[in-house]
């Protein structure tokens, strides 16, 4: 069971008006969400101002939002990734939009970076002999230390798999 504050479910409900707004805009009438509110120190899940999306579907057609273990996907479902991907980058509620392809992240942390997670793995985990279940395993801590200390790399090693989204804190 889960202790969940009243202002965490007031961000989910902001979260969800974001991927509303997000959906209709990018003609997406299905998503599949692996998060919403979790209970996991240090992360925006935590706060309910972040979801993860692993797959979205329009007129019939689904992308996998995973370049890892989802093999090669059709036109018509890149085009898909990239209309709900932009949708998210454009709305200034968005802080966040990291997924395989890409991570844009603006406000105190201002990145936008393509995801290389595959260099990143065959540089700093293969290496260490590290296999990618075992870094999603292991702590937050761990995680950043196997990247020698760099959120980013670590964040596309977490993203490959999925689309994660971040609120800012609603006025
Ligand atoms: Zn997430």
């Amino acid at each position: 069971m889960w202790l969940v504050r009243m202002k965490d479910l007031t961000a989910n409900f902001h979260v969800l008006g974001v991927v509303v707004d997000v959906m209709r805009e990018s003609g997406v009438t299905e998503i599949q969400v692996s998060s919403l509110w979790r209970n996991s120190v240090n992360s925006p899940h935590k706060q309910g101002m972040a979801i993860d999306i692993t797959a979205a579907t329009r007129n019939g057609v689904t992308v996998r939002l995973n370049n890892d273990t989802a093999g090669t996907q059709s036109e018509e479902a890149m085009r898909i990734r990239d209309d709900i991907y932009n949708a998210f980058v454009n709305d200034e509620r968005v802080s966040q939009a990291l997924d395989p392809w890409r991570l844009e992240s603006r406000g105190e942390t201002s990145y936008s970076l393509e995801n290389k997670w595959q260099n990143v793995y065959n540089t700093y985990l293969l290496p260490r002999g590290i296999s990618l279940s075992e870094y999603n395993d292991a702590t937050s801590q761990q995680q950043l230390r196997w990247v020698e200390n760099d959120s980013q790399r670590k964040n596309m090693l977490l993203h490959r798999n999925h689309l994660h989204v971040s609120i800012v804190k609603a006025k």
